[in-house]
């Protein structure tokens, strides 16, 4: 069986930036599971990983466009402390849930001082040229509810939503 559209691929993957820094892995956990051609996972990777076979290693250069997008300095924006409702205390890599012009987006907290507080809607990710070492280690089918439900059920899944 080859990784194709609608089926469930497991892979272990290890992400570095270009600077061989590691930024996620799926060592030391379970493999991650998604389901193939339905944008589960970024375009770039899910593209890497077409027609391959169980056991393929790949190595896999996804430039921006093809992964968490392009940065927007314009989703960098400095605001007042008083506009945070909220006691606590707003500490960089805070993030928050705000509403923009293009519907709700996350924004992380990048710098904070007396009365400013500088939020970054882009995806941490965005602008970063990602370099995925992938392991496949299993592809299978995907049932019915899981293509309803576009995303994978585990073994002890009896959710209904
Ligand atoms: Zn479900």
């Amino acid at each position: 069986m080859r990784v194709a559209k609608n089926k469930v691929i497991s892979i272990e993957y290890t992400l570095t930036d270009p600077q061989g820094k590691e930024l996620d892995s799926s060592r030391g956990g379970n493999p991650f599971a998604y389901v193939h051609g339905i944008g589960n996972i970024i375009p770039g990777l899910e593209a890497a990983l077409e027609g391959k076979l169980q056991g393929d290693q790949i190595n896999a250069v996804i430039p921006p466009e093809n992964g968490y997008g392009t940065r927007d300095e314009t989703l960098v924006q400095h605001l007042d402390r008083s506009q945070f409702d909220t006691e606590d205390d707003i500490q960089v890599g805070m993030q928050f849930h705000a509403m923009s012009e293009s519907g709700p987006r996350v924004v992380t907290v990048v710098s904070v001082d007396m009365d400013k507080v500088t939020i970054d809607g882009n995806h941490p990710l965005a602008g970063i040229t990602l370099h995925f070492d992938v392991v496949v280690k299993e592809i299978r089918d995907a049932t019915g509810e899981e293509l309803s439900h576009g995303h994978v059920h585990g073994p002890d899944d009896h959710h209904h939503h």
